[in-house]
């Protein structure tokens, strides 16, 4: 019989109603799921349960938790065919991208989930999410950082939170999904992260984590009218990275002339600068306009079809590897664990 642990990290999932609202209640969640007649189902996987404490609305999730959930990984890994990260869903395409590349050589699935709805009330989605989650787990196909959701296994680095309220909440608008769950879970056997891609991404074979430090990261949204010198006190030498979500293929307005010295300035004094677009589908091609070459020119990198999720993740892990800067920005530019191209 397969194995896998559920590390419950907080989110709606298991949360109560409070007076102040929803809320997670520690020592709450397990004794539910001990009345749940699917997970003891003879072909469901065995399960242990781990619980953070504190349990978290994701909302407060930060680098200190993604560590702790890649150590606990860690501590378990040979013990059991798979893993089901049980998290808020406000954050979680954060944290399933920044566990994608911090799981360095990974040759199990790691399914992130929780649910829109908590699993005590009525018409609640955690159900179906955790069930098929642990089954996903257990079946070992997908051997990667992935999202388990309203019938779809999305790549952990390809996902966004697309809606707010929705039962289908999280989207792939750029990498198809790697399973769709409905009478059968059917996988994308061409999207699924190949062995030879898995091993490229081990650093020298088995698999280990990379613990994450405390970066200095902006992420800055350019609009129609944005008056650059406003975020000229930023741009200390502390900033590490900034992603600019810039409009369609990596433009910017260059009306103020404030922008583009300004970035000039923030690199040479070694901040990284990535180059993401606000649109859901497509990717940043610096250069194609006027409005983008100057990025290009100062010293930006791409982030081509990224997510801001996923390059936030992925500065978090680059800085904790201490590369120097130029690798940092090669890196940035290149395909580490799928998230791009
Ligand atoms: N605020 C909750 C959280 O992210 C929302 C959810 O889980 O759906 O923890």
């Amino acid at each position: 019989m397969k194995k896998v642990c559920i590390i419950y990290t907080g989110g709606t999932i298991g949360m109560v109603a409070t007076d102040n609202g929803f809320a997670p209640a520690p020592g709450y969640f397990e004794g539910q799921l001990q009345n749940i007649r699917d997970l003891g189902s003879p072909h469901m996987p065995s399960w242990d349960f781990i619980e953070f404490d504190p349990l978290l609305d994701s909302s407060n999730m930060n680098y200190r938790q993604w560590n702790l959930i890649a150590e606990t990984i860690e501590e378990k890994y040979d013990d059991y065919d798979g893993f089901v990260i049980l998290h808020g869903t406000d954050t979680m395409a954060y944290s399933a991208a920044a566990l994608s590349f911090m799981l360095e050589g990974l040759d199990k699935p790691v399914v992130f989930t929780g649910s829109q709805i908590p699993l005590c009330e009525l018409r609640s989605d955690a159900m179906d999410n955790l069930v098929t989650s642990l089954i996903i787990a257990g079946q070992g196909r997908a051997r990667e950082v992935c999202l388990y959701f309203g019938g779809q296994l999305l790549r952990g680095n390809r996902a966004i939170k697309a809606s707010a309220d929705g039962l289908i909440a999280f989207d792939s608008p750029n990498y198809p999904a790697l399973a769709k769950a409905g009478i059968d879970i059917e996988y994308n056997g061409q999207a699924l992260m190949e062995p030879a891609d898995r091993n490229a991404a081990a650093n020298g074979g088995n698999f280990h984590v990379v613990r994450v430090r405390d970066s200095r990261i902006g992420v800055i949204k350019i609009f129609p009218g944005i008056n650059f010198g406003i975020f000229e006190p930023l741009f200390t030498e502390d900033l590490d990275a900034v992603v600019l979500e810039t409009f369609g293929t990596g433009n910017i307005p260059d009306y103020d002339r404030c922008l583009i010295p300004l970035m000039e300035k923030a690199i040479r004094s070694g901040t990284i600068v990535c180059v993401c677009t606000q649109c859901s589908q497509g990717t940043v091609r610096l250069g194609a306009y006027e409005t983008s070459s100057t990025l290009a020119k100062a010293g930006a990198v791409s982030g081509y079809n990224m997510t801001t999720e996923a390059a936030i993740g992925k500065l978090y892990y680059l800085f904790s590897l201490g590369l120097d800067k130029d690798q940092i920005s090669r890196a940035m530019e290149e395909d580490l664990r799928g998230e791009l191209g």
